[in-house]
């Protein structure tokens, strides 16, 4: 007896279970519904196998309506290909602290609806690594503004954050030198 080639089910990237048809009609009317829009002269039906190697993400009708999913809006995305259809939490691991964390749906819906961050970028640090550079980068600008000043024009409250600075980043010659201006300058003051 002959056996039928199996066909290949679309594997839904929240549940990692190959599903048909049934099980994703959201995502396949999101998608005929965006294509209708894109191509209106181009009668494509949109079937289940159009999601076999999908380079957007989508979710199966199960993990949507468990709201492990949420439904996407393409028409807010900016992208190069097909837009995402739906978005779920997808675990990465983080480029400074090597830990591994979730990119979480809300999280995706802000970056490429909100933001309108194009769909092809992805997080390369934790959340924690992030606000760690953003404070450093932060700081730095601060720095270097007070910096600029020349050195006998800085005020005690300048000289107190530059001092505070240098101690955040544990360098205590910097502390130390800051402090014998600062010292300086309050004697002066008297
Ligand atoms: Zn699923
Ligand atoms: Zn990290």
């Amino acid at each position: 007896m002959k056996r039928g080639k199996r066909k290949q089910r679309p594997i839904c990237p929240c549940c990692n279970i190959g599903r048909h048809l049934k099980e994703m009609e959201i995502v396949v009317g999101l998608f005929q519904e965006y294509h209708d829009k894109q191509f209106p002269n181009l009668e494509t039906k949109i079937k289940d196998q159009d999601f076999l190697q999908a380079d957007f993400e989508w979710a199966c009708d199960v993990c949507i309506t468990a709201r492990k999913a949420v439904i996407a809006i393409p028409s807010k995305q900016v992208t190069s290909g097909y837009p995402n259809m739906a978005y779920s939490d997808t675990l990465y691991t983080c480029g400074t602290c090597e830990n591994d964390f979730l990119f979480h749906k809300e999280e995706k819906q802000l970056w490429y609806e909100k933001l309108q961050f194009s769909t092809s970028s992805i997080p390369y640090n934790c959340t924690a690594c992030r606000k760690t550079i953003r404070k450093q980068k932060n700081e730095n600008k601060q720095l270097s503004a007070l910096l600029r000043k020349p050195e006998p024009e800085l005020s005690k409250v300048e000289l107190q954050q530059i001092i505070a600075l240098y101690k955040e980043w544990d360098k205590p010659e910097k502390v130390a030198y800051f402090n014998s201006v600062l010292k300086k300058k309050w004697f002066l003051s008297r």
